[in-house]
């Protein structure tokens, strides 16, 4: 018997659970929502961590989802610091950390995703530091400023970190599996000009190669060895190698785990348990968008309006989730991209506008249709690749016109 009971339990206090609190209010929901979260921060955007709040210009209360009196206003529960230990889909009940057991008529899973973690030699020794939280970023800023920094990774969490650290003050240097940073989701031709970027502020990228140990002296990391036999000096280490799903509440509650390791929804967030549904980095969805494909992506847009399609669905508004994902990126204010997509493949990059010039559009097509599309300074391009994307019109032979920056895109 459960000691109280909600009509919307939302566990896991990020971006996906608080935006669906949001939208539950706003959409006219009048039951008790609760919202469940272990970190110390009511629901707020990560962003900042890599980049403004890690370089002083943004406060912890500005990266917050709403302040703390909107909960107040809007009726809404907010737990900080409390885990949900178990979910029973049949009883549909929570067990919290704090004691309670919560039944619940709804129920959201946004539990988010945590950092992957690498087990080399050393991996131990002070001064390693991962970033997923206010905290991390905290850490990393009191430990890493000023000194001799090596980022691992060559994904957009150590391309941020570098450049903020090296506005610190930091000699930073970053070492990486792939041969150009951010290629792997952009191509070369792109993360070359992202490259070059980080360059002309001293920060040296090692491609093509793979950490192999790091050493240190009194506990401390000192250095890092690379496979290729490279040693580079390090007062602080930053890993970036990407994040991994946290469904481990989802697994136990017995919820269906799909290809790409997150929790199972239909087009309309619910999982084969009626009235519980998965959002955010959490969520393996079915995208409408992408012709019915599965989809699970890490980007800040997809939690904020996963968080609203799920609460409208909540409210039985039978809504798909029908928005094409879209990411962004700062590399301090050296350079700022946004792209959809995800292109998982692509056989033919078109480049609108001039990389050298630094505002360029890169269209990736994949059998003549846009799979992705990146921009650097041409926001209003990437319209017209949102339009293309979601329509699956095949403009391979039009590419010409795609590149042509006097073509009219709204033609195509
Ligand atoms: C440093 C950093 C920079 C980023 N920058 C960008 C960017 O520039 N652009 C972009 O598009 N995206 C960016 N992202 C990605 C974006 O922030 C995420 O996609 C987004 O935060 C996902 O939101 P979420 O609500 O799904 O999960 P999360 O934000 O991870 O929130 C999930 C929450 O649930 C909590 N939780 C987990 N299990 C439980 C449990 N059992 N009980 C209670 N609570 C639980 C977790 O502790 C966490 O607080 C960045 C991410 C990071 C880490």
């Amino acid at each position: 018997m459960a000691d109280r009971h909600v009509a919307f339990a939302l566990i896991g206090g990020g971006l996906a659970a608080g935006n669906c609190a949001r939208w539950l209010r706003e959409s006219g929901a009048d039951g008790s929502i609760l919202l469940i979260g272990r970190e110390m921060d009511l629901p707020y955007n990560r962003p900042p961590c890599s980049k403004g709040y890690l370089q002083g210009h943004e406060s912890r209360e500005d990266t917050l989802f709403r302040p703390a009196e909107w909960y107040e206003e809007q009726q809404i529960e907010a737990l900080t610091r409390v885990s949900v230990k178990s979910l029973d889909t049949s009883e549909r009940t929570v067990e919290l950390s704090n004691g309670e057991s919560v039944g619940f008529d709804k129920a959201l899973v946004a539990t988010g995703a945590g950092v992957r973690r690498v087990s080399v030699p050393g991996a131990e020794l002070e001064g390693i530091h991962y970033l997923r939280t206010l905290g991390n970023s905290d850490t990393i800023r009191s430990d890493a400023a000023g000194k001799r920094v090596v980022l691992i990774g060559g994904s957009y969490i150590a391309c941020e970190v570098a450049a903020s650290l090296t506005e610190l003050g930091s000699t930073c240097s970053l070492v990486m599996l792939e041969g150009v940073p951010l290629s792997r989701h952009f191509g070369e031709q792109a993360g070359r000009f992202f490259q070059d970027r980080m360059a002309e502020h001293g920060i040296e990228v090692f491609g093509d190669d793979e950490l192999e140990r790091f050493e240190g002296a009194d506990g401390r990391v000192t250095r890092v060895v690379t496979k290729s036999g490279r040693q580079l000096d390090a007062d602080a280490v930053i890993l970036g190698i990407g994040a991994v799903p946290d469904v481990r509440l989802a697994r136990t509650a017995g919820l269906e785990i799909g290809e790409r390791g997150g929790v199972l929804v239909d087009s309309r967030l619910q999982t084969a348990v009626p009235g519980i549904y998965a959002a955010g980095d959490v969520a393996e969805y079915e995208s409408v968008v992408h012709g019915g494909d599965r989809l699970r992506v890490e980007h800040w847009d997809v939690a904020f309006n996963h968080g609203k399609t799920a609460a409208l669905n909540m409210l039985d508004r039978d809504q798909p989730h029908d928005v094409v994902p879209y990411f962004f990126s700062d590399l301090s204010d050296w350079a700022s991209l946004e792209y959809v997509g995800p292109a998982s493949d692509w056989d033919q990059e078109v480049v609108r506008g001039s990389i050298d010039e630094g505002e360029f559009t890169v269209f990736y097509l994949n059998d003549g249709r846009v799979a992705g599309a990146l921009t650097v300074g041409r926001s209003d391009d990437l319209e017209h690749a949102r339009r293309l994307l979601a329509d699956g019109a095949n403009v391979g032979d039009r590419a010409s016109e795609l590149q042509d920056d006097s073509s009219d895109l709204g033609s195509l």
